[in-house]
């Protein structure tokens, strides 16, 4: 994709395609504040670029009927979602919907020069089942701060060797299309807005809840990345004085006491003083825990599994209670790989909430899981590499 839109009626034309899918002119025409010879002006530029078509005849309004416009059914969005564990990479048409999705487990602190090759190699599977003939953007997402125009990470602690890595640059030019580069947080909380359970709401909070915690901010409807980029990176946020080390050199982050490696470095603990037959018993086999086995060991009543999340629901629910005060968003959203916690996470985190919150905040304030599992984020990632391209150049 070569072209990009030619002023802000363009831009809006080409979002409100890729949000809502085929649209007669007569409909666009109710949608933007434009004349019906301004409006067909602006349609006519991007038909001439491409970047849309026409395509069927729309349902008659009287008068001639007119094709339908659709964006350009070639345009293909790579969404990479690069975790702490695992790299999810999928292919979006223009309306960003998945033709296919790939995922691979990886640690993400073998570096980024592995993981960029295990990225192009998954990239290469998509294209070689005739997902993708080209690229026309790419959105990748990482769990760690990012300085978000240049698309560097910057001193992530759970991704040591990425810190001021040139990912932009580095896989733009690997992959021979724009990219845009995010904390992985933010793109879960675009995913969610645009195909999930956030759809609508323009004030909202994505907490993710992986190996680390981060927090997607969403307000009128756009991203909250504050100055440099770091907004919403609550994972470092004290819980506890003097409480337990954390990878970011401080002491009592919320993540150092909650998160899918505490929580498995909490239940193995757990498992090697016998207070839990169940989480004993995966320990032997498994040589390891993971927060799956202790949503698996909650599922079977294991007292100390449902305790552990207990307890971590009660210190995410408490910061987010704090998040809750300062924002007044619409609706929080419980995501990322913990989610297989599930109902029993949920209930903690709404207790502190509607506990600690003000009461004008809290009313009518949903507080509820993530809709996309792991599709969240390469979705997301897709979204944002549209928004970028979908704006006058
Ligand atoms: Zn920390």
């Amino acid at each position: 994709m070569t072209a990009r839109p030619g002023n802000a009626h363009q831009a809006r034309l080409l979002r409100l395609l890729r949000d809502g899918g085929p649209h007669s002119r007569a409909q666009l025409g109710d949608l933007v504040d434009l004349s019906r010879s301004k409006l067909a002006v602006e349609v006519d530029r991007l038909l001439e670029t491409g970047l849309v078509v026409a395509d069927g005849l729309a349902a008659s309004r009287g008068g001639r009927r007119s094709h339908n416009i659709r964006l350009a059914p070639g345009l293909r969005f790579l969404g990479v979602d690069i975790g702490a564990t695992s790299i999810d990479v999928a292919v979006t048409n223009a309306e960003l919907e998945v033709l296919g999705h790939l995922n691979h487990a990886m640690d993400v602190r073998e570096g980024p020069v592995a993981v960029f090759e295990q990225v192009l190699s998954m990239v290469a599977k998509l294209k070689s089942l005739g997902l993708a003939d080209g690229l026309d953007g790419a959105g990748i997402g990482v769990p760690g701060p990012v300085r978000f125009p240049e698309g560097v990470p910057v001193a992530p602690p759970i991704m040591p060797g990425w810190d001021g890595f040139p990912v932009r640059e580095a896989l733009s030019q690997d992959l021979g299309c724009p990219v845009m580069v995010d904390n992985d947080a933010n793109l879960m909380a675009l995913g969610e807005q645009h195909a999930g359970v956030a759809r609508s709401v323009a004030d909202f909070l994505y907490v993710k809840i992986g190996t680390g915690i981060g927090c997607g901010i969403v307000l009128g409807g756009a991203v909250h990345r504050g100055t440099t980029g770091s907004a919403g990176d609550i994972g470092h946020i004290q819980v506890e004085p003097d409480g337990r080390a954390c990878g970011c050199g401080n002491r009592g982050c919320l993540e150092a006491h909650f998160s899918g490696s505490a929580l498995a470095r909490d239940a193995e603990d757990a498992a090697r003083a016998g207070g839990s037959a169940e989480l004993s018993t995966r320990l032997e086999t498994l040589g390891k825990l993971s927060s799956a086995d202790v949503a698996a060991a909650a599922a079977t009543g294991d007292q100390v599994a449902l305790d552990l999340i207990r307890a971590g629901g009660d210190r995410v629910g408490q910061v987010i209670a704090g998040l809750v005060n300062s924002f007044n968003p619409g609706m929080v959203v419980i995501g990322g790989g913990v989610t297989g916690l599930g109902h029993t996470l949920l209930a903690s985190v709404r207790t502190q909430v509607y506990r600690r919150s003000l009461p004008l905040a809290t009313r009518n304030l949903p507080i509820v899981l993530g809709e996309l599992g792991s599709t969240a984020g390469v979705i997301g990632a897709a979204r944002l590499i549209s928004d970028h391209l979908f704006s006058p150049a």
